[in-house]
């Protein structure tokens, strides 16, 4: 493949030159190829995206929401007029299976920039008389906000950001991961295409410091991150000197729990779903499968008969089910704890190797792997492995299984796989996570507030939750007659 031109920083509208000059190149996962050079933005970066992002304010903010919403709109649509080409930008620098990203990734943001377009309009207030006269509130923009992305969902993270701050009237500074930096300067060209003034949307380029340069600045209100537990510890830390509201949506090792009664086709669906869609490179994942032990038998052989029939290949192939993994390194971290579960006394029922792809012989790939034979406190078990690792477990009851899912310092989500609806519920209301499925998995209409419980976050994305996070509120008290002061 020849490689492309370089891109360069979204700064007030239009594509600026990083100041320093220093680039990085992305890779295509799939082969190691460099797609392009990417621009580096440093702190004199960072403060020209704060000053576009301030003077784009003005303008933006003097928009009523039906008015902002219309850009949202547009932008939308122009997401959908260009969904084939998007969905091939993000395979090609994700490695994601072509087969995923029209819907998983291009459909999903434009849901989500629709979904605000539309509520942008019915941010209210309240109003209520009190003693001696009323008030009203007034939920404000809170004004420059950073955006922090991860990898595996590039385009669809820059829009969860990205569209509930602008529809508050908020100007947003997003930094895309190093590793996937093409779809978020695509989204900002077609911002501006939409009718989005300049500065209202900018993309800096660039590793750890140049997240740092943004969660450590004093003019940007509000950081919202994506990204591993120890990353969101450390922008927490960074953005309280100046007191920065924040957003985490972090890792995770999610429960997925399958009764006796379940419809076991379903939970084995979710389950695929839930370990080796994006090649397992999914924060809510159910990588703790646990199964009750009078089925495990018959779940086991369906789970592994569909996961022998998984197609690893060319993400850009149509009929590829499964593609590389984010990078080299990435590989190598997956198969070391790979290599860590057997050495622990784990067995590997499927996969369990790096696989070669004939025509993308650098890429990396690793087989869908499914460990059984394991207990709660190996460490495959415990800590997010974010690549094909499903851990089968086996419970005898509900309680057991509960304290057991309970038992982990994240609280992203929990799947329930049951016909008994009164013990769906009851699980639900027992389980220590902020998103539990009922009989399905990793499904995330824009509709639905998305967020982790204990270390796995902080606030919530999506619906109308997330205008909380984007807003401020303001008290206004206005009194009807004279004021008597005592003296
Ligand atoms: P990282 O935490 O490594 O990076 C996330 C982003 O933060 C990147 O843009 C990264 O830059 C940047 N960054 C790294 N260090 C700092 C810092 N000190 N200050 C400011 N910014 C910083 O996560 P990954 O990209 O590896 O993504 C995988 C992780 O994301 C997994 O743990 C996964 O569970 C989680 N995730 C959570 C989701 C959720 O909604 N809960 C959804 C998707 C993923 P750079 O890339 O250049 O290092």
């Amino acid at each position: 493949m020849e490689r492309q031109k370089d891109r360069l920083l979204w700064i007030g509208g239009q594509y600026q030159q990083g100041t320093a000059g220093e680039f990085f190149d992305t890779l295509n996962p799939a082969d190691g190829q460099v797609i392009c050079r990417v621009a580096i933005a440093g702190d004199e970066d960072v403060e020209r995206a704060v000053n576009a992002a301030e003077q784009g304010l003005r303008e933006w903010r003097a928009l009523d929401g039906t008015a902002r919403g219309r850009v949202l709109m547009r932008t939308a649509w122009l997401l959908r007029e260009h969904r084939d080409e998007l969905a091939h930008l993000e395979s090609l620098d994700a490695g994601k299976p072509i087969a995923e990203t029209p819907e998983a990734d291009v459909d999903s943001a434009a849901d989500c920039l629709e979904y605000f377009a539309g509520q942008a309009s019915s941010l209210q207030g309240e109003y209520q008389e009190v003693d001696g006269g009323f008030f009203y509130t007034r939920p404000e923009p809170l004004g420059v906000c950073a955006g922090i992305g991860a990898w595996n969902y590039p385009l669809q993270i820059a829009a969860w950001k990205s569209a509930p701050a602008l529809a508050a009237g908020n100007a947003m500074i997003f930094k895309p991961a190093e590793l996937t930096p093409l779809s978020a300067l695509r989204l900002a060209e077609l911002f501006k295409e939409a009718g989005l003034p300049d500065g209202v949307f900018n993309v800096v380029q660039g590793f750890a410091e140049t997240g740092q340069a943004l969660t450590g600045h004093p003019r940007i209100a509000k950081v919202s991150l994506t990204g591993e537990v120890g990353t969101g510890k450390a922008v927490m830390r960074s953005a309280s000197d100046s007191l920065k509201a924040v957003t985490l949506e972090l890792g995770g090792k999610s429960p997925l729990i399958v009764f006796e009664d379940a419809d076991l086709d379903n939970a084995v669906s979710g389950a695929l779903l839930g370990n080796f869609f994006t090649q397992g490179q999914i924060c809510t994942n159910g990588t703790r499968v646990f199964v009750q032990e009078s089925v495990r038998d018959a779940f086991v052989e369906k789970l592994l008969s569909r996961t022998r029939a998984l197609r690893l290949g060319n993400p850009q192939d149509p009929d590829t089910d499964v593609g590389p993994l984010i990078s080299q390194g990435h590989m190598e971290h997956v198969l070391s704890y790979i290599e860590k579960g057997r050495e622990e006394g784990g067995q590997v029922l499927i996969g369990g190797e790096r696989a070669r792809v004939p025509g993308c012989e650098n890429g990396h790939f690793v087989e869908p792997t499914v460990f059984d034979g394991l207990s709660d406190d190996m460490t495959i078990v415990r800590e997010e492995i974010f690549g094909p690792v499903l851990s089968l477990l086996t419970f005898r009851d509900e309680q057991e299984v509960t304290a057991r899912a309970n038992a982990t310092p994240f609280g992203l989500a929990g799947g329930v796989f049951t016909r008994d609806l009164d013990r769906g519920h009851r699980m639900a209301a027992n389980l220590d996570a902020g998103i539990v499925w009922i009989n399905h998995y990793n499904i995330t209409p824009i509709e639905m507030p998305f967020g982790g419980f204990k270390q796995s976050g902080i606030g919530k994305e999506n619906s109308r939750r997330a205008f909380e996070h984007y807003t401020r509120l303001k008290t206004v008290y206005v009194a009807k007659g004279d004021v008597e002061a005592p003296y």
